[in-house]
C-alpha cells in the first residue's frame, strides 16, 4: 500500500472513535447528520487520489461554498471593485457575528464570514434569480467534474430560520454596504450553502485551487487561474472561524471549514484535502477534522512556513505512492 493512503488508513482509524463536538443544530436539517460519518480525501496536482471512510456520503457544503463564490465574484467584477464591497480582515469574532455591522462600517469585515458571504453573493451578476443560480451551479459543476443539486430540505429549512443572516442583510441594505433586492440574494446564498457534496468531491475542488483552477482529474479549467492567489488568501486568513490564527499557526495551509462538518484544504502546487465528519467544536470547525489535518500537516511538513527538510516530505510520499487515477 502506498505511505499516503496507509497514513490516511491509520489516522482514520486513530480517530473514528473520538467522540467529542456537537452537531451543528440552529439549521434544524442539520441534526440529521450521523455523528459517525467520517471520511478523508487527499487529490494531488498530478493526478492520484487517496481516500478513506465515508467519501461518497453527500452533505451539504454550507460555509465552504464561501470561497467558490468569493471566486466567482472577483471573476465578475476585478479585484478593485470587490474589495471595495468585502474587506479581507481577519475578524475573531463568529461568524454570524453581527457587531461590526454599523454606521461606521464601510464593508462587512471579509467573504468568509456570514455578511461578507452574503454580500459577496449579492455581487454575483445574471438576469434574475434563475440565471444567477445557474450560472452560480455551472461553477460549482467546473469543480465537481458533475451535475450539482441543491437539498431542498436544508434550503428551506436555513431559509426559514436563517433570522440572523436575514438581519445581517437588512443592516448591510440600510448601511448602503448591498443594494439590489436582499431577498434574493439571501435566497441564493442559502442556495449556495445546500449545495450537496462529498469528501471526494471537495478533496478534487481544493485539488482545483491547487493547480491553479484546472481540475487534475477532470482537466476542466474551474476557475481562472487570475484570482487563485486572493481566493487562498482569504482562506489563510480567514477560513477556519474563529480559529483561523491558530490554524495558521499549528497547521498552515489555506482551509475553509463548514458546519455541516466539512473541511477543505489546498496545499499549493502539491494536493488538496478534504475531510468530512459532522460533530463540531466551540467555534464550528469538525473535531476530527482538525485532528487528522494538524497530523497530516505536520507527517508530510505541509505548513507553508516549514522551512526545515520536512517540506520535501509530502513529494517524496507522493512520488513512492500509486494513489487512484
Ligand atoms: N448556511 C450557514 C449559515 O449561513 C453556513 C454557516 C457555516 O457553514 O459556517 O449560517
Amino acid at each position: 500500500m502506498s505511505p499516503i493512503q496507509s497514513l490516511l488508513q491509520d489516522l482514520h482509524h486513530r480517530y473514528s472513535s473520538l467522540s467529542e463536538g456537537k452537531l451543528a443544530s440552529y439549521i434544524p436539517e442539520l441534526t440529521k447528520a450521523n455523528p459517525d460519518w467520517f471520511g478523508i480525501s487527499v487529490v494531488t496536482v498530478d493526478g492520484q487520489s487517496f481516500h478513506v471512510g465515508d467519501v461518497d456520503q453527500q452533505f451539504t457544503i454550507q460555509s465552504i461554498s464561501k470561497v467558490f463564490v468569493y471566486g466567482m465574484a472577483l471573476e465578475d467584477h476585478g479585484r478593485d471593485r470587490v474589495l471595495k464591497r468585502v474587506g479581507v480582515e481577519p475578524t475573531g469574532d463568529p461568524f454570524n457575528s453581527l457587531i461590526r455591522l454599523d454606521e461606521a462600517s464601510k464593508r462587512p469585515d471579509n467573504p468568509m464570514v456570514n455578511a461578507g458571504a452574503i454580500a459577496t453573493t449579492s455581487l454575483i451578476t445574471g438576469e434574475g434569480p434563475t440565471e444567477r443560480l445557474n450560472r452560480l451551479l455551472a461553477m460549482f459543476e467546473r469543480y465537481v467534474g458533475r451535475d450539482v443539486y441543491v437539498d431542498v430540505p436544508t434550503f428551506l429549512s436555513e431559509r426559514a430560520t436563517g433570522h440572523r443572516n436575514r438581519a445581517m442583510a437588512h443592516l448591510m441594505l440600510n448601511f448602503g454596504m448591498i443594494n439590489g433586492n436582499i431577498e434574493e440574494a439571501l435566497d441564493l446564498y442559502f442556495q449556495q450553502c445546500a449545495l450537496l457534496v462529498t469528501g471526494r468531491d471537495l478533496a478534487g475542488m481544493a485539488a482545483a485551487l491547487a493547480n491553479r483552477g484546472t481540475h487534475p482529474l477532470t482537466g476542466i479549467q474551474a476557475a481562472s487561474p487570475d484570482y487563485i492567489r486572493e481566493i487562498l488568501s482569504v482562506m489563510y486568513t480567514c477560513g477556519m472561524y474563529n480559529f483561523a490564527g491558530e490554524w495558521a499557526y499549528r497547521v498552515g495551509i489555506p482551509a475553509k471549514s463548514g458546519v455541516s462538518g466539512g473541511i477543505l484544504a489546498v496545499v499549493p502546487n502539491q494536493a488538496g484535502i478534504a475531510v468530512f465528519s459532522p460533530p463540531l467544536d466551540e467555534n464550528g470547525n469538525s473535531v476530527r477534522g482538525l485532528r487528522v489535518l494538524e497530523d497530516l500537516s505536520r507527517e508530510y511538513g505541509l505548513h507553508l512556513f516549514d522551512l526545515s527538510l520536512g517540506r520535501c516530505r509530502f513529494g517524496e510520499a507522493l512520488l513512492a505512492s500509486d494513489g487512484e487515477n
